[in-house]
This record gives C-alpha cells, structure tokens and sequence, in this order.
C-alpha cells in the first residue's frame, strides 16, 4: 500500500531532480561534470543504492553505465527484472575526483536527496551495493562481508521496509567468489518482494487471523 498516488510521488520525485541539478552542498559540485540523481522506475517496489557516480556516470549523469552497469544489468536479467522495472540510485550524487571514497561530510550532504528519493519511491525492499549504502542505510558499521544476503527491516523514508545488504558489483567484478556471493543473494530476491509488508515490534495480528492461520510463519518484525 502506497500513501500517495504514483502521479503524485513521481512529480514531487522531479521536483527533487531539479532540485538536485543545482545542488552545491559540497565542494564536489565543482568537480563534477554532472549530477547523476538516479534512474528508473518512480514506482519501483525494488530500489539499489550504490556508492558514488564513477567517470561513465559523471559523464551521462545516470547511475551504473559502466562495467559495474551491465553486470548489473546481467544480474536482474537473471531473475526477470529490468533496470525498467527498478529504481537505481547511489549514496552520493557527485563524482568523487578519481573515483575515491566518498567523504563523511559528502555523505551528510547528500543523504537527505537519498532519503527523499526512498520517502518518494516507497519502494519494498531496498538492495544496498556495497559498504557505504550499507553502513550508511542500515546504520550500523557492520560490513558488507558479514551481513550480505540477509534481509533487515528498517524505517526509512517514513516507512518500515527490507534492506538487503548486497556485494558491489564492482566488487563481484574483481573476484569469483564475490560474484558467486552475489549471484545466490540476487536469487533469493523475488521471494523477498513477495514477503508481505514488515510488522513493527508490537504490533499484533488481529485474533481472527492468528486463529484462521495456524500454520502461517510469524510475521517478521524490527530488529532495528
Ligand atoms: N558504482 C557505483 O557505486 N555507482 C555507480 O553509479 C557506478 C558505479
């Protein structure tokens, strides 16, 4: 269930893309050739966060056009997605120069773009790509190695929803077994987006409908 009207979030999603296009929070405003905010389905019920725009971003202004991109693409492929039926994003929405880590004061910048963009999309599960949307999405500094393909319930954007933790695909590009990792985690994807909506701790499930299933697993609640 949506609060708002697609029609509705979508516009105020362009809002945001204006928005964003004349954004100069931090200094990597300067060094940027453009902004790349993100593309892809406004409606997406499964949204990616990776880290930063690198030099084929920077230079079309749209996320994942590189190698990482077209694995990217190979992967949904895999489970019958399309960058069509998705929405692709990144913790930063600037080139860091030389493709470097993003900074602490580049993330605070642009986290609130990342967080409107989840508020706006609604999607129902969230994939972060690697340590930075990780960490930064699942607010904790575990790292990708020790909680990849194991779905969290988290509050974002105003509303409960699952983040699945994933390898980069740049990472999955430098090393078999990363790419294997991250090929089993992507299968277990469209089981998750079939789960039914997260439960907050202490919510309870009307009596009735404990009683007419019995046998019906719990429904998952926060462990945020
Ligand atoms: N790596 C990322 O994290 N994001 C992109 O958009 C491209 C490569």
């Amino acid at each position: 269930m949506h609060s708002r009207s697609a029609e509705e979030r979508r516009a105020e999603l362009v809002e945001l893309y204006r928005e964003a296009q004349a954004c100069a929070r931090c200094p990597l405003s300067k060094t940027r050739t453009q902004v790349v905010f993100g593309s892809g389905n406004a409606d997406a019920d499964l949204m990616f966060v990776g880290e930063a725009p690198g030099m084929h971003e920077d230079q079309q202004g749209l996320p994942f056009v590189g190698r990482a991109g077209q694995l990217l693409n190979k992967l949904l492929e895999e489970i019958g997605l399309t960058r069509e039926d998705v929405f692709i994003a990144n913790v930063l929405q600037s080139r860091p120069p030389g493709n470097r880590d993003p900074q602490p004061d580049e993330i605070d910048a642009c986290k609130p773009f990342l967080h409107r963009k989840v508020e706006l999309i609604e999607p129902k599960v969230l994939c972060t790509l690697g340590n930075f949307s990780t960490k930064l999405l699942t607010r904790s500094q575990r790292g990708i190695t020790s909680v990849h393909g194991r779905p969290q319930v988290h509050e974002l954007g105003g509303r409960l929803l699952r983040v699945y933790p994933l390898f980069h695909p740049a990472a999955a590009l430098r090393s078999t077994k990363t790419l294997e990792e991250l090929r089993a985690d992507f299968a277990r994807l469209p089981a998750l987006l079939e789960e039914p909506p997260p439960v907050p701790i202490g919510a309870v499930a009307p009596l009735a409908a404990v009683a007419a299933a019995p046998s019906e697993q719990p429904p998952p609640t926060l462990f945020d």
